[in-house]
């Protein structure tokens, strides 16, 4: 049985047959929010339900933090510095070199936040974090609670200012940026339980903006969670049945199969050609003919 799945003659060069997809750790509840340090040789993930971020090496996994405050995404800022989802306490928050933590956002025009649960940092420095309402629907994730504000993305300035960016998506998620910064991506998986699929929609950068958003592409079997993208702008997706490659054109390029249903991914190892998988109860990684783009 192959790791990989061809769409597309070119997706056969983006993966290796003698590379196979590791499960590198196994028996959590729920993991999501890889983030790679390079610098610390290891890589961060959330295990929400459980309330703790881990820390993979290849000598094993250790506790980061716990409580976690059912911490789910995480990415790093221009300077290298952890920045996290919290479910628990409805915030976006940075780790600063001294271990103390700031708070990025926390509500919006005097209202709660829901569930930050996606978050990238633009070349600009600004922080965009995605606010559906998983978080606060059951105490599964977080503290059941009621919702305050529609589910958005935002955006931080480096002043700390705010802004809703996004506003009419149902339940926006993953998110990324081209590798020029002039497309942004967007997960809607708020739509699952509506005849109309959840999907991908890829939004136009204009002064800094998202404009002229439409869909880009609508994964099956599943939903796009986490995505991420390489360094020639391919999108990387999250699917029930594995990882998908999308073309910059929308269309599907090839599939990556992963045992478990795929929530988040992030690229990272020595040349950042290491993509590693977030999937139900287990990490995996698998290394491809292709680099990250994404930050870090
Ligand atoms: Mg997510």
């Amino acid at each position: 049985m192959s790791f990989f799945e061809v769409h597309d003659p070119a997706f056969a060069r983006f993966v290796m047959g003698n590379a196979p997809v590791k499960r590198l750790a196994t028996g959590f509840d729920w993991v999501e929010g890889p983030v790679w340090f390079g610098d610390a040789g290891c890589l961060l993930f959330s295990d929400i339900p459980s309330n703790r971020i881990l820390r993979w090496t290849e000598e094993g996994v250790s506790l980061y933090r716990g409580p976690s405050n059912y911490a789910n995404g995480h990415t790093r800022d221009r300077q290298g510095r952890l920045i996290s989802c919290e479910h628990g306490t409805r915030r976006v928050t940075r780790t600063e070199w001294d271990g103390s933590v700031t708070v990025i956002a926390d509500g919006y025009q005097g209202k709660r936040l829901n569930s930050p649960n996606d978050v990238i940092v633009a070349a600009d420095g600004a922080i965009w974090f995605t606010d559906p309402h998983y978080g606060i629907m059951t105490d599964y994730e977080g503290f059941k609670a009621e919702q305050e504000l529609p589910c958005a993305v935002y955006r931080v300035d480096s002043e700390g200012g705010i802004e809703a960016v996004i506003t009419d998506m149902a339940c926006p998620n993953g998110l990324a940026f081209s590798p020029d910064g002039s497309r942004l991506y967007v997960a809607d998986t708020g739509r699952m339980f509506h005849p109309d699929p959840q999907h991908i929609r890829v939004y136009d950068m204009v002064d800094g903006r998202p404009v002229r958003g439409r869909l880009f592409h609508t994964i099956a079997p599943g939903c796009a969670d986490g995505i991420r993208v390489d360094s020639d702008g391919n999108l990387w997706s999250s699917a029930a049945d594995g990882v998908h490659c999308i073309a910059p054109d929308g269309h599907l390029m090839g599939k990556i199969f992963v045992p478990e249903l795929v929530s988040n991914l992030c690229f990272g190892g020595r040349a950042k050609h290491r993509l590693f998988i977030t999937a139900t109860t287990s990490v995996y990684s698998v290394i491809l003919n292709r680099k990250g783009n994404q930050w870090p």
